[in-house]
């Protein structure tokens, strides 16, 4: 069954939650986020919210679910804009502190949080955040400006770009070798 887009809390006690086996489900705007605002092109949009809160077999209080959103970023390679979809895969674990943090288990990110509230506005904004690609462009080069860009030096060239001419040599050896 569909829930109806309940309102997000706008702050919750997460160790609170993960005892209660509480959920949250809902939309945020990105409007709301103003750090991730500041890097985007367009901060119009939304994020769709689907994270549930428990305590693991082993214990672990932690928060997993996903996080949708589509956002506009500035192709860095034609300056044009780029839409980019964002499909994030949560799994926090909690800790009250750091060295709580160290011994969670490598399936879990660490969510730091003392005793206390966080705004689920900055727990979202965090995530998406840390999902953003380092440097922005079109991953299909037909749909960038800039067909005839070249890379610098110091970068890596993208693969669908790159020259190998050691493959085409290789294909050439063994096409020899198969006569
Ligand atoms: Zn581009």
């Amino acid at each position: 069954m569909q829930t109806p887009s309940l309102p997000l809390p706008d702050k919750i006690d997460p160790w609170r939650l993960a005892a209660e086996s509480g959920r949250l489900e809902g939309v945020l705007t990105l409007a709301v986020l103003p750090r991730l605002a500041a890097v985007l092109d367009h901060p119009d949009g939304e994020v769709s919210v689907s994270l549930a809160a428990g305590v693991d077999p082993h214990g672990i209080r932690s928060i997993t679910g996903s996080l949708r959103t589509e956002i506009e970023l500035v192709c860095q390679r034609c300056l044009e804009p780029l839409r980019w979809p964002l499909n994030i895969t949560v799994s926090l674990g909690l800790a009250h502190n750091e060295a709580a943090a160290d011994r969670l288990p490598d399936e879990y990110e660490p969510l730091l949080v003392p005793d206390g509230f966080i705004r689920v506005a900055d727990l979202v904004e965090d995530e998406l955040l840390l999902a953003l690609p380092q440097i922005p462009r079109h991953v299909n080069a037909q749909e960038c400006k800039t067909n005839a860009y070249r890379a610098p030096s110091s970068e890596p060239a993208p693969h669908t770009e790159s020259v190998q001419p050691f493959a085409t040599l290789a294909s050439l050896l063994s096409a020899k070798r198969s006569h």
